[in-house]
C-alpha cells in the first residue's frame, strides 16, 4: 500500500498526462513543408529536430537518437534510401517515408532499405500523424526496444549492429557466438549469468567444463566493446561464477 499525497511537487513517476515526450526527427528540404510538419508535431507535444539534408540528419540521429524519423526521399545531397540504409547499420528506429515521387519503385526501394511505412505527397496531416502514432506504438512494445550501451558503443539486438560514438570510423563486427553470448548477458542487466548456463545455452548440455570457451569469447567482446578492455566496466567477470552485464 502506498499513500497518495496531494503534494503537487511531482515525484510521482509516470509520464506527463498531456502531450508526448517522443522525439521526432524530420528530414525534409522543402522549407514550407518542413515548417508545417514542425508546427503540427509540436502542437501535439512531440519534440522535433529537423534537417534539410541527409548528412545533417544522420549526424543529428547519432547525436540525439530519435524515437521516429520522418524522411523525405528526395534530398539535395543524397537519396533518402541511402539515409535509411545508413541508419539501419545501427538503429531500428521507426522510419516513415514522405514520398513525393510518382512511381512506386522508390517507395519499394525505401521499404527494402528498411523504412517502416510511407505516405505519398501531398498527404493529409491527419494521416501522417496516425501513421506516426502507429509506428511509435509498435516501437513501445516491451520486447522491441533492444538497444544497449557499452562504453562508446550502442548495441542494437534487433538489427544485430554496433555503432560507435568515439569518432573512430572502423566498424565493430561481432561473431555469431559473440552476439549470442552478448544477447544473453544484455537480457539480464545487472544480474549474474552463470558460466554453466552460458555454456549450455551456447554449446549445449555437457559442455559445462569448457569455461575457456567463455573466456575466449568474452575477451573478444571486451576488446571490441569496452573502452579499456583489461579493466572492463560493463562486461564483468564474477570469478568462479560467471559473467554480468553492468549497465
Ligand atoms: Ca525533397
Amino acid at each position: 500500500m502506498r499513500s497518495i499525497q496531494s503534494d503537487t511537487a511531482g515525484g510521482s513517476g509516470g509520464s506527463s498526462p498531456r502531450g508526448n515526450t517522443e522525439r521526432v526527427l524530420v528530414v525534409e528540404d522543402e522549407p514550407a513543408l518542413l515548417r508545417a510538419l514542425e508546427i503540427n508535431l509540436r502542437a501535439r507535444g512531440y519534440q522535433v529536430s529537423s534537417s534539410a539534408t541527409g548528412e545533417t540528419a544522420l549526424a543529428e540521429a547519432a547525436r540525439r537518437p530519435p524515437d521516429a524519423v520522418l524522411l523525405d526521399l528526395g534530398l539535395p545531397d543524397m537519396d533518402g534510401s541511402d539515409v535509411i540504409r545508413r541508419l539501419r547499420t545501427w538503429t531500428a528506429v521507426p522510419v516513415l517515408v514522405l514520398s513525393g515521387r510518382a512511381g512506386s519503385g522508390d517507395k519499394i526501394g525505401a521499404l527494402d532499405a528498411g523504412a517502416d511505412d510511407y505516405v505519398t505527397k501531398p498527404f493529409s496531416m491527419e494521416e501522417l500523424l496516425a501513421r506516426l502514432r502507429a509506428l511509435l506504438r509498435r516501437d513501445a512494445q516491451p520486447s522491441s526496444r533492444q538497444v544497449f550501451t557499452i562504453g562508446h558503443c550502442t548495441i542494437d539486438l534487433v538489427s544485430r549492429s554496433v555503432t560507435r560514438h568515439d569518432g573512430d570510423a572502423e566498424p565493430v563486427r561481432l561473431t555469431r557466438t559473440e552476439w549470442r553470448m552478448l544477447e544473453i548477458l544484455l537480457r539480464s542487466p545487472g544480474q549474474l549469468v552463470s558460466a554453466s548456463r552460458l555454456l549450455s545455452e551456447l554449446w549445449g548440455p555437457g559442455t559445462e567444463d569448457r569455461t575457456y570457451y567463455l573466456r575466449f569469447h568474452m575477451a573478444g567482446l571486451r576488446r571490441k566493446l569496452e573502452e579499456d578492455p583489461p579493466r572492463p566496466k560493463h562486461l564483468l567477470t564474477e570469478p568462479g561464477m560467471g559473467y554480468r552485464y553492468q549497465p
